[in-house]
């Protein structure tokens, strides 16, 4: 695990949350970069758990890096829930790298799937790229909904996700 990690959990009235970050130093030294992190909603109607997995590399010279991403669900109840990451890549000052932060995810979700993305981006400037690769931070947002509640799926409203980093 990277170092200065960071989380919050949060029980909301539709769902649970998962904020966590980390630093990644020094990927311009590493063939690829791996982060796993386990999270549980303790939920009192339908507790879940979940892995999630990213796998970091350095970004090119011609700036286009793809970020594979992995949500699995790995709880045994047998009702399905929605379930939604929002990831932040910005340096350490919450500067984001990107325009905008990356959310995916979907409904009815059942036990031993998972939510597979890669993520594709474009750095252009050669001090970003040079920043990215000394010195990122990473804020991931988990969020598990209709387990205790019937309500629609709710993700973040797009203001809220750019104040991700921040949350921490
Ligand atoms: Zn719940």
């Amino acid at each position: 695990m990277a170092e200065n990690f960071k989380e919050a959990k949060q029980e909301m009235s539709d769902g649970h949350q998962v904020v966590f970050n980390f630093h990644v130093h020094h990927l311009a030294g590493k063939l690829s970069w791996q982060t796993v992190k386990d999270y549980d909603t303790d939920c009192r109607a339908l507790p879940t758990s979940w892995l999630f997995e990213m796998h970091l590399q350095q970004v090119p010279i011609n700036g286009n890096v793809s970020i594979p991403v992995t949500l699995k669900r790995n709880d045994t109840a047998n009702r399905p829930v929605n379930a939604y990451v929002t990831i932040g890549f910005t340096d350490p000052n919450c500067s984001s790298f990107f325009d905008d932060v990356i959310s995916f995810g979907r409904r009815y979700v059942k036990s031993g799937e998972e939510i597979q993305e890669n993520i594709v981006l474009y750095i252009r400037l050669p001090e970003k790229r040079k920043l990215f690769n000394e010195d990122l931070l990473v804020t991931v947002a988990i969020r598990i909904r209709s387990c205790h509640s019937g309500s629609i799926s709710n993700p973040l409203s797009p203001d809220k996700k750019r104040k991700l980093c921040s949350m921490m």
